[in-house]
């Protein structure tokens, strides 16, 4: 699809695409409905779960979905963003949504950039506020940009739908009102409306990818001072401990002491736990945007005046390698 010479009154309702692992709605659905709820009631519209292949589940409604459109066709078992893509423009020609919100996964972010080509509606990734300008009603979508250093806050004037993306764990889900219910439009994509070129022959689960930080109760992350892999050791006895898992800062990702899946940051994973404890993490921001809306964030650092320390629930000045043993030995 095409859209040129828009005519933005068209378009109405707050679309958010639903994620599904396992046959399981994925938790960073219900945080997208939250926040596309907040953007429909600024603009008097419906938020609309959209669910490609399978079935609406009654939990999109209790968390604030209006209405559920599931679209169906066949191939749509496992992954396959040609096809999804395809049903997207599909959806969105015949129904003219106003905004477009997609969870920045994997699947999320192989499949909306080319929908966001295909409607030639460009695309703002990562957002981590979304707002509506009450003057011209247009979506403002904040991001960090240059490095973190800026919020930049973007608009798409000119083009409908608008589209972002948000990370697992920026947004917070609402509480769920089991009361509430809405309607589900059942669409089929049309023969040949998809070029599907791609057939999903297997899907295998990588070991590192049962990392899943987003989901774990604690976490202990590494930094440089870590010094190598064995201090990672130490820090997974205290995780285990603890019931959680281990994280790291990108300078020891990149050292090679721990893998890519553990880190924690801008260009790592955003976590939203309840425990936090960073070990020899100065705290640049770019760690601080993955982590700084976690419950309770303690920090171990010799230097007491880092960002880290000082955005710190619990700030403990001192050497990791004589504070993490002892906390572990407690425990
Ligand atoms: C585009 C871009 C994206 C980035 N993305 C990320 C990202 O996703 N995640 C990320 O983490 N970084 C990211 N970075 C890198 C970031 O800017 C920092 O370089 C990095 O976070 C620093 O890691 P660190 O805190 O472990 O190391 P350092 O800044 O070197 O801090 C080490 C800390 O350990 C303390 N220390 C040393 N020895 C001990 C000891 N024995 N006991 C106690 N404390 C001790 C020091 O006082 C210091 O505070 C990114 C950078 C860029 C430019």
């Amino acid at each position: 699809m095409r859209i040129t010479d828009i005519d933005k009154s068209l378009f109405t309702n707050a679309w958010i695409i639903a994620e599904t692992i396992g046959g399981h709605i994925h938790p960073v659905t219900y945080e997208l409905i939250g926040a596309a709820r907040g953007l429909a009631d600024a603009r008097g519209s419906k938020v609309a779960a959209v669910v490609i292949g399978g079935e609406a589940d009654a939990s999109l409604f209790a968390y604030g979905a209006d209405l559920a459109i599931v679209v169906n066709a066949p191939g749509f078992s496992g992954f396959n963003d040609e096809l999804e893509c395809a049903a997207l423009n599909y959806l969105i020609e015949k129904h003219k949504p106003e905004m477009v919100l997609c969870a920045a996964t994997a699947r999320g972010r192989a499949l909306i950039p080319r929908v966001a080509v295909q409607t030639v509606s460009g695309l703002t990734a990562d957002c981590t506020g979304l707002a509506i300008d009450p003057e011209t009603g247009d979506l403002l979508q904040t991001r960090p940009a240059f490095g973190g250093n800026i919020m930049a806050t973007i608009r798409t004037s000119h083009h409908r739908p608008q589209m972002a993306t948000v990370r697992p764990n920026v947004m917070k889900a609402p509480p769920p009102d089991p009361s509430r219910s809405g309607e589900i439009i059942h669409e089929t994509l049309p023969v040949g409306a998809a070029r599907n070129a791609k057939r999903v022959i297997e899907t295998v689960r990588s070991g590192e990818a049962q990392i899943n930080l987003s989901e774990a109760k604690a976490i202990v992350s590494g930094g440089r001072a870590m010094k190598g892999p064995e201090g990672f050791n130490m820090l997974k006895r205290l995780a285990d401990k603890l019931g959680g898992a281990v994280g790291a800062s990108r300078a020891a990702v990149d050292a090679g002491w721990v893998a890519y899946p553990h880190q924690v940051g801008q260009t790592g994973q955003t976590v939203q736990t309840a425990l936090y404890i960073a070990c020899g993490i100065s705290g640049q921001i770019q760690h601080l945007v993955g982590m700084q809306s976690c419950g309770c964030i303690v920090a171990i650092d010799k230097n007491p005046d880092t960002p880290m320390m000082r955005l710190a629930d619990i700030a403990v000045t001192g050497d990791v390698f004589e504070i993490v043993p002892a906390m572990t030995e407690a425990l």
